[in-house]
C-alpha cells in the first residue's frame, strides 16, 4: 500500500486531538486548567478595564455516578458584546487580545478547549450570562463547538431586562475532573492568585462546600495596559507585507512613521536611504526583494529608543506588598519594581517581592519558597525547569543576606512583558533568556539587600537583650 490519505484539519480538530498541550492532559489537569482559563478571562475583564473585581469561583460534583464537576466563574468585568459571544466561545483561535498589549490570555484559545473538553467527556454545552456597562438586557447563551468546522452551534439563546446595573459574565462548564487529584493544585492557584490580586474580591466554593474569601486589601489597581505599535526590532517581511496591506499609507515615510514606534523623522529618513529607496514611493509598489532590504536594515539598525512599557501593567510594590501581606502577615515585607528593558524587541519588567516570618512556612533547605508569575497569571507546574528557579538557586547566595535556609521565607518574582518567552502554550514555564534571567538576579537582590538590614537589625536587638539581662 503506498497511498496516502490527506486532508486538512481545523484549528477545532487539532486542540480537540492535542488538547495536553493546551494544559488538558487528565482529568485532574483539566479541572485546573479550566479553572485557570475562567478566572484568567475573569481578571483581564476587570483589572486591565479600571474596574475593582468581584471574582467567584464555584465548583460542584454534577453528577451522581460520574465525575463530572460544573465549574463556574462569575465576574463584574466589561461583558462581551452579544453577538460576539458565540464566536468568543465557539471558535478555536478567535481572540480580542491579539494585540500589543500585556494581558493574561493571547492565544484565543484556553476557554474554547476547555470547552472541546467538556463537550468530549460530558457532552455538556457551555452556558454564558453576560452583559456590559451600559446595555440594558442581559443575554444567555447556550453553545457546542462544531469540531470540523471550528465554528460555534447555539442550542439556546435569549435576553432579559436588567433590573439593577450590573455588568460582568458569568460562565459555566461541566466536564470530567478528578477533584481528589486536582484539588490541592486548585487551592494552590487560587491562593497564588490571591497573592497577586489584593484589590479583588475572590470567593471560592469546593465541591465539599467549604469557602474560601480573598477579602480586597488595597483599593489600587495596577495601571492598565495600553495597545502600542510594533517595535521596528521585531520586524519581519511579512509583519511589513501586512502593515502595507492595510493600504493605510500613501507613502513609504509615512508607513514607517505612523505604524512603528520609536521611528520618527530622522530614523524614517535614515532607514530609507540605507535601503536605498524613495521615501515617497507608494509602498503597494516595492519588490518583494526592495522590501527585504528593508528588513534588514531595520533590523541591524542600533539607535532606537527602546520599546515603549506602556503596553506593560507591572503591579507595583504597594500592591505585592499588600497581597504578601493579605495572605502571611509576615514580620517583614518589601517589594520593587524594576525598569522597563527588552530583549529582542519585546519590552519587560520584572519584580521581585520577599516575606519573612509571620504565617510564611518554612522553605525547603535548597532554596526559598517561590512564587512565580507571568503577566500576572500564577505558575505551578515544571518549576524545576524555569529560569526564576535558576536564579534562586543558582545566582544568589542566600546566606550573603543573612538566610539560612531552611527559612520562613518566600520570594515573589513577576515578570511582564508583551511577549512572555513560556516554554509552551499551557503557559507554566519561562525560558531563560539572558536579558530576563540578568533583571530577575537584580530585582531579587536589591529586595534581599533590605531583608539582610532588617535580620541584621533584629540580631543586633537581640544580643542587646541578652546583655541587659546578664
Ligand atoms: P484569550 O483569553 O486568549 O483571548 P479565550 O478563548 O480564553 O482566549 O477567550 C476568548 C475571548 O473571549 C477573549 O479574548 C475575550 O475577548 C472574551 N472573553 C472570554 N471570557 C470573558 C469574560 N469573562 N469577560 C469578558 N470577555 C471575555
Ligand atoms: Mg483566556
Amino acid at each position: 500500500e503506498t497511498a496516502e490519505n490527506y486532508k486538512a484539519i481545523s484549528a477545532a480538530e487539532f486542540f480537540y486531538k492535542y488538547k495536553e498541550i493546551a494544559g488538558f492532559a487528565n482529568p485532574a489537569r483539566a479541572l485546573y486548567q479550566t479553572i485557570r482559563e475562567l478566572v484568567e478571562n475573569a481578571l483581564d475583564a476587570t483589572d486591565a478595564h479600571g474596574i475593582l473585581p468581584n471574582i467567584k469561583v464555584t465548583i460542584e460534583k454534577a453528577d451522581q455516578i460520574h465525575e463530572y464537576y460544573k465549574i463556574t466563574v462569575e465576574d463584574n468585568g466589561i461583558g462581551i458584546p452579544p453577538h460576539i459571544v458565540p464566536e468568543a466561545f465557539g471558535r478555536v483561535l478567535f481572540s480580542s487580545k491579539y494585540v500589543l498589549r500585556q494581558t493574561r490570555g493571547m492565544f484565543g484559545l484556553g476557554v474554547k478547549v476547555a470547552v472541546l473538553y467538556g463537550q468530549m467527556t460530558t457532552g455538556r454545552p457551555v452556558e454564558i450570562i453576560t452583559s456590559q456597562p451600559g446595555l440594558r438586557r442581559i443575554y444567555y447563551y447556550k453553545l457546542r463547538i462544531d469540531i470540523n468546522k471550528n465554528q460555534p452551534i447555539i442550542l439556546e439563546r435569549g435576553s432579559w431586562r436588567k433590573n439593577r446595573d450590573w455588568h460582568g459574565t458569568i460562565v459555566s462548564l461541566t466536564i470530567e475532573g478528578d477533584w481528589s487529584r486536582a484539588r490541592f493544585r486548585v487551592k494552590d492557584y487560587i491562593l497564588r492568585t490571591a497573592v497577586v490580586t489584593p484589590y479583588a474580591n475572590i470567593v471560592f466554593m469546593t465541591p465539599e462546600g467549604e469557602i474560601y474569601y480573598y477579602k480586597r486589601a488595597i483599593d489600587k489597581l495596577p495601571s492598565p495596559p495600553k495597545q502600542v505599535k510594533p517595535h521596528p526590532y521585531g520586524v519581519d517581511l511579512e509583519l511589513l507585507k501586512r502593515i502595507r496591506e492595510t493600504g493605510k499609507y500613501a507613502t513609504l515615510y509615512d508607513l514607517l512613521i505612523k505604524s512603528f514606534q520609536s521611528v520618527g523623522d530622522v530614523t524614517a529618513r535614515t532607514l530609507i536611504s540605507q535601503a536605498g529607496l524613495d521615501p515617497s514611493i507608494d509602498p503597494m509598489k516595492i519588490s518583494d526583494k526592495d522590501l527585504l532590504k528593508l528588513v534588514n536594515t531595520m533590523k541591524k539598525y542600533d539607535k532606537y529608543r527602546p520599546p515603549t512599557a506602556q503596553a506593560l501593567s507591572p503591579l507595583g510594590p504597594d500592591i505585592i506588598k499588600a497581597g504578601l501581606t493579605r495572605i502571611y502577615e509576615p514580620e517583614f515585607v518589601e517589594a520593587t519594581t524594576r525598569k522597563p528593558s527588552a530583549y529582542q524587541g519585546h519590552p519587560f519588567i520584572v519584580e521581585a517581592g520577599i516575606a519573612y516570618g509571620g504565617k510564611v512556612p518554612m522553605s525547603p533547605s535548597d532554596k526559598p519558597n517561590l512564587l512565580r508569575y507571568a503577566n500576572k497569571i500564577p505558575l505551578l507546574y515544571d518549576e524545576g525547569s524555569d529560569v526564576i528557579t535558576a536564579v534562586i538557586k543558582e545566582d544568589i547566595n542566600w546566606d550573603n543576606y543573612l538566610v539560612h535556609l531552611p527559612a520562613p521565607i518566600i520570594v515573589l518574582v513577576h515578570i511582564c512583558s508583551t511577549k512572555v518567552p513560556f516554554k509552551g502554550v499551557g503557559k507554566e514555564s519561562i525560558a531563560d533568556v539572558p536579558e530576563i534571567r540578568k533583571e530577575i538576579k537584580l530585582a531579587i537582590s536589591e529586595v534581599a539587600r533590605k531583608l539582610r538590614n532588617h535580620l541584621s537589625k533584629k540580631i543586633r536587638e537581640e544580643e542587646k537583650k541578652k546583655k541587659i539581662v546578664n
